[in-house]
């Protein structure tokens, strides 16, 4: 482990890590089942509310981010106040409006080499982003894009 890794991993504190763990695993059981790995959790005051991953391939939606599918399982929420939404992934523009709309205050991204994403965009509209540059995260999504160029591609629209 790098010192940067750990610095940045660090940052997690123990109320995080189990909502960024889920997010990593359901990445990961996305991956297992053909599709993209990127994952997403929402908790509240640390408490998992719900994970889910993209399922662009297995469901043919285009829309089933990661971080929507999470949303989308937490079900209808009365206020997302102390809320924070783990993802694997830097979230693009679709999900990043999401997050605005919602007023998600919090968001922990685990990497941002591979899609550096709209965390700008976020942090422009007051919401705290923490990229904790998850060389697993890195890992999985470097080869995953190697491996699959054509499914990354249809991901980001490019
Ligand atoms: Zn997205």
């Amino acid at each position: 482990m790098t010192q940067e890794q750990h610095s940045s991993t660090a940052q997690l504190d123990s109320t995080d890590r189990p909502a960024f763990e889920a997010a990593y695993q359901a990445a990961q059981k996305s991956l297992a089942g053909g599709g993209i790995p990127i994952g997403a959790a929402l908790a509240r005051n640390g408490e998992v509310a719900a994970s889910g991953h993209n399922e662009r391939v297995q469901n043919a939606d285009p829309i089933a981010h990661g971080e929507m599918s999470a949303l989308r399982a937490a079900g209808r929420q009365k206020t997302y106040r102390n809320t924070t939404l783990y993802t694997t992934l830097a979230p693009c523009a679709m999900c990043a409006g999401t997050i605005i709309q919602f007023k998600i205050p919090r968001v922990v991204v685990g990497e941002a080499r591979t899609f550096d994403g709209e965390l700008e965009l976020l942090r422009s509209r007051g919401v705290e982003v923490v990229v904790l540059d998850d060389q697993r995260c890195v890992d999985m999504m470097r080869t995953f894009q190697a491996d699959h160029p054509e499914l990354w591609a249809e991901d980001i629209a490019e």
